[in-house]
């Protein structure tokens, strides 16, 4: 049989970024997954993107991958979350159609150069001397490859529980992935188990909707991609809200004695940024309602996902639970709620590639490290499937480090920290979040996307432009003035702000509060033309100078500590000066930067000066 580049076992978000990737890339690839039909499936609330997730989803289109265009071309409604914040905290929000969704992603995969697609469920990785060499699925059929990526997510181990009722499964309707989760402990890899649950679905036909508050997206929504074609789907339709009540907590209380989270069944982690309506009621016990959100699956289905309701109880409260909502009072359901448990690995065991340090050419990525979200496994998923694609080629790999992106934080957080529960992207995890901005995830990443091979010349050249304007505005805004004529006191007076004097900048007028880049072109004339995105860097560069300086400069020494390389074999024991406990925590952890080594917990910067110092004596460092 034919040895492929790579291998990627999985299709879902983390898998069909890193085989898109991997074949785009020139590599000839295989998508090995359990059912060709589910792939890019969405398994829980229908929706691409929001805070944190949403510059997941803007650093992955720019990097040169797929979720981007895929939920632009199936958003049935897109909002900016946080617009009442600062531009670093905003994030776009797309409810997306699932069906089609999937669909989109099936159909790129499918007519994807170098890309063969087999239905199987990989049972065992298939080790040569310590190297990845491929894998065997559950019916013996073996498949080979120079590197091969590992993308289970839920599936891995997965058993499903409605109320005391469990049972094996991937998802509702799918199996479950078992003796791949051996095959990884036999090799050495320390697993855990983490849960998480989903809500029921409804029926729409069965809900009142008149008695619910409506939600309308944001009109003329900006889309996720950079691509000049990128375009949102034309019908944009609402969501609706409603909200539970002191009824609706009571059934819950009475169920909760059935509920395999209460009654010590489940024994996994749960999400606490994404708490079941259980653990909702229960933690937050003075509470007398919570939001429920009515958002449609789809535009060609008639079912609803209550988000806000995830649970796991019997059917029966289930249903009667939902019917003591407002505008639920005579609803159907379709499917019930469930929780799943599901084996992770512990991501210490990764390097920044995403390749494991256990086995070579073996990379892991997505809800298999101790993840949760579908931006969270594409974006691992694209960072897994090009450093396969690297390394089959013999190239250099890509590491995306914490000051270029939230990838890189993400990355980072889970190769040093490891994880407790699942983890989520958030912008508070992120240090350098002034410039790590949705809007210029282009500016920041395009590059490495094209220097891999998945951006092509035509739009590295379009961001290289973009970069120039960007400057020549800002260098015109430090250099021009603005005079105070009576029109231009009148203007500034209209807007609130008090009176300009003298020939002022026009960077130093902009940095005012009453002042925007709109205002700045009827007062100062304008340079050449700006987009939205362009304009938004302008501002953010103006209006927090102070800040962005801060971050520029905390980037540079973070960067100096990074790029100082610590060989794999060095013996820790023989550095004088550090305690036999850093010695141990280093030993264990064995950073690949000076910088890794720094954010290890237990690291004292004195003890990451002796290791300096040291690697400078000797030397060793690169
Ligand atoms: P998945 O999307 O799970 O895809 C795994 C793919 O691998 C599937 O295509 C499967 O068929 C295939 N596969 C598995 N094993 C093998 C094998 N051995 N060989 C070949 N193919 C294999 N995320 C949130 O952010 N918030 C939530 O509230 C939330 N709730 C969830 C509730 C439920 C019930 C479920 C099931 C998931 C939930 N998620 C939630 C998680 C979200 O679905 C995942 O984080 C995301 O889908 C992970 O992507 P992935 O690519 O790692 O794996």
């Amino acid at each position: 049989m034919k040895t492929y580049d790579v291998i990627v076992a999985g299709g879902g978000h983390a898998g069909t970024e890193a085989a898109l990737a991997a074949a785009r890339m020139g590599c000839s690839t295989l998508l090995l997954t359990m059912n060709v039909d589910t792939l890019g499936a969405i398994s829980c609330n229908p929706a691409i993107g929001g805070v944190g997730k949403g510059h997941l989803v803007r650093e992955i289109d720019a990097l040169g991958g797929e979720m981007g265009r895929a939920a632009d071309a199936c958003g049935i409604q897109f909002r900016m979350l946080n617009m009442s914040k600062g531009p670093s905290a905003r994030g776009m929000r797309a409810q997306v159609d699932m069906s089609l969704y999937s669909l989109y992603i099936k159909r790129a995969l499918m007519f994807c150069d170098n890309l063969s697609i087999r239905q199987g469920t990989g049972a065992e990785v298939l080790v040569d001397g310590g190297v990845a060499v491929g894998i065997r699925d559950e019916m013996g059929v073996e498949y080979h490859s120079k590197c091969l990526v590992l993308t289970p997510g839920t599936f891995l181990n997965g058993l499903i529980h409605v109320g005391l009722v469990h049972f094996g499964g991937g998802r509702m309707g799918d199996a479950a992935s078992r003796l791949l989760s051996e095959s990884l402990r036999s090799l050495g890899f320390r697993m855990g188990r983490f849960k998480t649950g989903t809500t029921p679905r409804l029926d729409g036909r069965t809900i009142d909707f008149s008695v619910m508050e409506t939600q309308n997206g944001d009109p003329g929504p900006r889309p996720f991609s950079f691509s000049p074609g990128a375009s949102i789907l034309q019908r944009q339709v609402p969501c609706h809200v409603t909200c539970t009540n002191e009824r609706t907590h009571d059934v819950i209380r009475e169920g909760r004695d059935f509920s395999p989270m209460f009654t010590g069944v489940i024994t996994g982690t749960g999400v606490r940024y994404c708490p079941s309506i259980e653990d909702k009621i229960t933690k937050f016990a003075d509470r007398t309602a919570h939001h429920v959100f009515l958002e449609p699956q789809g535009l060609e289905t008639i079912e609803y996902y209550p988000n806000g309701l995830s649970n796991s109880l019997p059917i029966e409260f289930q249903i009667r639970m939902l019917r003591t909502i407002r505008g639920l009072e005579e609803v159907e359901i379709t499917r019930p709620g469930y929780a799943i448990e599901h084996d992770y690995s512990d991501p210490r065991q990764l390097y920044p590639t995403l390749e494991t340090r256990l086995v070579k050419n073996l990379y892991f990525a997505g809800q298999i490290n101790a993840t949760t979200g579908y931006e969270e496994a594409a974006a691992q998923g694209l960072v897994a499937g090009m450093n396969a694609a690297l390394r089959a080629q013999g190239r250099e790999p890509v590491v995306i480090d914490r000051s270029r992106g939230y990838i890189g934080v993400m990355i980072d957080d889970l190769v040093t920290k490891g994880a407790d529960e699942p983890y989520r992207m958030f912008p508070s995890r992120c240090e350098y979040r002034l410039l790590l901005r949705e809007d210029n995830a282009d500016l920041r990443l395009r590059g490495i996307g094209y220097e891999a091979g998945l951006v092509s010349g035509d739009e590295y050249a379009r961001v290289c432009s973009k970069r120039a304007r960007i400057e020549r505005e800002l260098e015109r805004l430090s250099s021009e003035r603005v005079t105070p004529t009576a029109d231009v006191s009148e203007k500034i007076a209209s807007w609130g702000g008090s009176p300009v004097r003298k020939a002022m900048l026009l960077r130093e007028l902009l940095s005012r509060p009453e002042m925007d880049y709109s205002r700045l072109l009827e007062i100062g004339g304008g340079g050449e033309e700006l987009s939205p995105d362009e304009i938004a860097q302008v501002e953010t560069d103006v209006k927090y100078a102070g800040f962005v300086e801060r971050q520029r400069a905390e980037i540079e020494k973070f960067r100096n500590l990074e790029c100082v390389r610590i060989p794999g074999d060095l013996d820790y024991s023989g550095i004088s000066g550090l305690s036999n406990e850093v010695v141990e925590r280093l030993e264990r952890a064995r950073p690949v930067s000076l910088g890794q080594a720094s954010r290890l917990a237990g690291i004292t910067p004195a003890a990451v000066w002796t290791v300096m110092t040291y690697l400078k004596k000797r030397g060793k460092h690169n």
